[in-house]
């Protein structure tokens, strides 16, 4: 139809986030922002008005789907960045600056997993396209029991509550949940551990991550649960160490967050069930990356080598069994954490164990999946909107060039071109 704006992208390779081989000197055709046609270069015949974009001997694939951010807008080497100090006026402008870098890595999708207004708003922003940015889904707060995950057991309880996220009870979490979707969310984040250890240092990862207690009650996360899920939204739940993980499973969570200090009858169960975790490498590589760097307190320093120390040991347990992973990274912002850097989650999961085309399949399909999205992104197949990247060298071989997109393509608009143009 001569009305539609018609463009046929040519590459060398394609991987298309389904999992199937890599495919050779393909054609992605794409109408008004949709995939209509993939195929080998010599069979798809485009328009005549299309736009022809060749990117040469590169590699084509879904955009990145990160499962697990969080944009709080806030400086994340301060202590306690997340209580107000800033701004909201300036949070939102930063995190405006922190979406768009995202997308321009190659992140066409990002699942905010708690950050309070901020999140929906940005994520509101994207859609209406005032800023650019990856498609997102969005938790608003999180939410905590008292002396839970997300509580802060250093500041007085009066102030922690300014923040709109502790809820008690069976009636508290659902009112809770009643709040969220007020705020505009379209999942529900529950923190579930917490350090069983009394007067920890950092209650959210708790100091021995095999030590860990569930920090809800089966009645608080039934109700919590049925809460959201009669209202058509998912949950995703922290969880780290056996008492949370049970309780996640007992309770229907949709995605688990994290999931490592775990014994291996939980891990059966996982499987059993078929629930996704979500991998979260990146918040803990990047602590231990940065601790020199922004004067990280020793204890903090020790506490970060012990739980991706457990967390590495789980996910290659988790890997032998077939626990179901989508790649999620928990990058928190900058200056400690630039969600730009999100690809590092494929090469850290291909270190810990996992093939490069499972990675491929974790960190865009599932990860769409685990949005409730992958109806719509996820993979290159017709029907599906057009997001996608490309990049130089073969990511099977080398997974590190996911770290060096070339070209980002967002609802068949091309958001970044690299290409030098030799290589066209
Ligand atoms: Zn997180």
């Amino acid at each position: 139809m001569p009305d539609q704006q018609h463009t046929l992208l040519k590459a060398r390779r394609l991987i298309d986030g389904t999992g199937a081989p890599a495919q050779e000197d393909v054609a992605v055709l794409i109408a008004d922002g949709v995939i209509r046609e993939v195929g080998h270069r010599d069979e798809i015949v485009a328009p005549p008005h299309a736009e022809t974009i060749d990117l040469g001997e590169r590699t084509l694939m879904p955009g990145i789907v990160d499962a697990h951010v969080h944009f709080f807008g806030h400086g994340t080497d301060r202590p306690f960045g997340g209580l107000p100090g800033d701004s909201r006026v300036y949070r939102a402008l930063r995190v405006a600056g922190e979406a768009k870098r995202m997308l321009e890595a190659g992140i066409t999708a990002a699942r905010c997993l708690g950050s309070d207004h901020i999140g929906p708003s940005l994520r509101d922003a994207i859609n209406d396209g005032h800023v650019p940015g990856p498609r997102m889904v969005a938790a608003g707060n999180f939410i905590s029991s008292t002396a839970g995950t997300f509580d802060h057991l250093s500041v007085p309880l009066d102030f922690v509550k300014t923040d709109d996220l502790l809820a008690d009870g069976v009636d508290g979490v659902r009112d809770m949940v009643r709040r969220r979707i007020r705020q505009g969310a379209d999942v529900i984040k529950v923190g579930l551990s917490r350090s069983g250890v009394i007067g920890d240092n950092y209650q959210a990862w708790g100091e021995d991550p095999h030590d860990q207690i569930a920090s809800y009650s089966l009645e608080e996360m039934q109700a919590l649960a049925q809460e959201a899920h009669r209202n058509k939204l998912k949950v995703s739940a922290h969880c780290i160490g056996d008492d949370a993980v049970r309780l996640a499973l007992q309770t229907d969570v949709d995605t688990i967050e994290h999931g490592y200090g775990i014994n291996d009858e939980t891990r059966r169960m996982l499987v059993d069930r078929n629930v996704l975790v979500v991998s979260t490498i990146c918040q803990l590589y990047y602590h231990v990356q940065g601790a020199e760097r922004f004067d990280y307190p020793e204890w903090a320093r020790k506490l970060f080598d012990r739980h991706i120390e457990a967390m590495q040991a789980d996910f290659e347990k988790g890997l032998a069994a077939g626990v179901r992973y989508a790649l999620g990274t928990d990058l928190i912002g900058t200056p400690t954490h630039p969600q730009e850097l999100a690809a590092k989650e494929f090469e850290m999961a291909v270190a810990w164990g996992m093939d490069p085309m499972q990675a491929i399949v974790a960190g865009t399909r599932i990860s769409a999946e685990a949005m409730s999205m992958d109806h719509v992104i996820g993979t290159v197949e017709p029907g599906k909107w057009a997001d996608l990247i490309a990049f130089s060298g073969d990511p099977l071989k080398d997974i590190t060039v996911l770290q060096r997109v070339e070209f980002v393509m967002q609802g068949g608009e091309t958001v970044v071109d690299r290409r030098s143009t030799g290589l066209q």
